[in-house]
């Protein structure tokens, strides 16, 4: 059973010998009598950055329990149950949730897991498109920012696994949206690919307050903020007025030692803007709504959905690390096994 182990605490940027990947013995393929845990094979592993907040002592910026150094690390994933104990699910039965990053996982707490019901997509969607990632997306744009259409919508980390989607949304919506991104190539994909209406790279504008007022000339009705920091704070005073804006991510923060102090803060009074984070998986409740509208997007070819899949769970430190260097186009995943 191979097995991904954090070495130590994570300082500054992700590195890949922070990681390392042990082969332990060969794993019992049965769940331990009365323990109540489901045995699962994994299948894929998402690639999440918010997983880099549990590796280090940031109490500012850890919501879950951290890592424990010399343990496997744990994400979400997509895996297929090899022993389901007394649990209600059965053998061979696909599922997705937060599983260990190894190839076989017993999962202590199985009511985490989700039952995959459209079996007839692909699997990896289920670990970003059809899963967590575009179930935030959804959340973080429709409830949170309440869209209208021919609104003005700026989105950060535009092309990442996310932001790619939450464009799209907006354009399902009829809103003109703006995304930002850190290659000319992945701009050159959010205005080709992905149907932005525009894009910029933010690592060649000096002054992203000027940029703005350039590309919203009018104002930006919806943030969707998945970097925050110096983004969020030029994104401020180019709010209108009722905006809204959905703390999604603030992936700028997680590998400084100290968080930036955002300015402009007092836009938010004088033109009446909301912001409000959430995490997705308080709304698990209306997952299964998500789940089949979004089937029926993909199945009417409605979505354009960039993946960015790994091989091998000895590739999963690298691809990882890809998420902070913005190496990854769209959804980063590992592959580990077909079936
Ligand atoms: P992405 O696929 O977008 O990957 C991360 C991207 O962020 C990179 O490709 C890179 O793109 C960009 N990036 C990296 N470092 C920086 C930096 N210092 N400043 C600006 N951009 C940077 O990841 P996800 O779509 O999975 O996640 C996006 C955000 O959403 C994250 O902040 C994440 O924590 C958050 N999230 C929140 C959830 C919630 O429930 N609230 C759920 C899921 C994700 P580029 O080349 O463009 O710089």
């Amino acid at each position: 059973n191979k097995k991904v182990v954090l070495r130590h605490y994570v300082s500054g940027f992700p590195k890949e010998s922070d990681f390392e990947v042990v082969t332990t013995e060969t794993v019992r393929l049965m769940v331990p009598e009365g323990s109540g845990a489901v045995l699962v094979k994994s299948l894929y592993l998402s690639c999440d950055p918010f997983m880099r907040s549990r590796m280090s002592r940031r109490e500012d910026l850890n919501f879950y329990p951290e890592f424990t150094p010399g343990s496997v690390i744990s994400g979400i994933g997509v895996a297929r149950v090899v022993d389901p104990g007394n649990s209600d699910f059965s053998r061979g039965e696909l599922v997705w949730g937060a599983i260990g990053w190894e190839e076989y996982s017993l999962i202590e707490n199985p009511e985490s897991l989700v039952k995959i019901r459209h079996e007839d997509l692909p699997l990896s969607y289920y670990a970003g498109l059809i899963g967590m990632t575009g179930f935030s997306a959804s959340v973080g744009f429709y409830d949170i920012c309440s869209p209208k259409k021919e609104q003005y919508v700026f989105v950060s980390a535009a092309s990442g696994a996310v932001g790619q989607l939450v464009g799209q949304f907006a354009k399902l919506t009829g809103c003109y949206v703006v995304g930002s991104a850190g290659s000319d190539e992945k701009v050159g994909l959010l205005k080709g690919k992905l149907g932005f209406d525009d894009a910029f790279n933010y690592k060649k504008e000096s002054d992203l307050n000027a940029t703005l007022k350039r590309y919203f000339p009018e104002g930006i009705d919806i943030y969707f903020d998945n970097v925050g920091g110096r983004t969020l704070e030029a994104v401020l005073p180019n709010m209108r007025t009722s905006g809204r804006i959905s703390a999604c991510g603030m992936i700028s923060q997680y590998n400084l030692q100290e968080p930036e102090c955002i300015h402009n803060l007092f836009h938010l009074i004088t033109k009446c803007v909301r912001i409000e984070g959430f995490m997705a998986h308080r709304h698990l409740h209306k997952y299964p709504e998500f789940e089949d509208k979004m089937a029926g997007l993909i199945k009417e070819g409605k979505i354009v959905y960039m993946e960015d899949v790994a091989e091998g769970i000895d590739s999963a430190p690298a691809a990882f690390v890809n998420l902070f260097t913005g190496r990854n186009f769209g959804k980063q995943l590992v592959l580990v096994a077909r079936d």
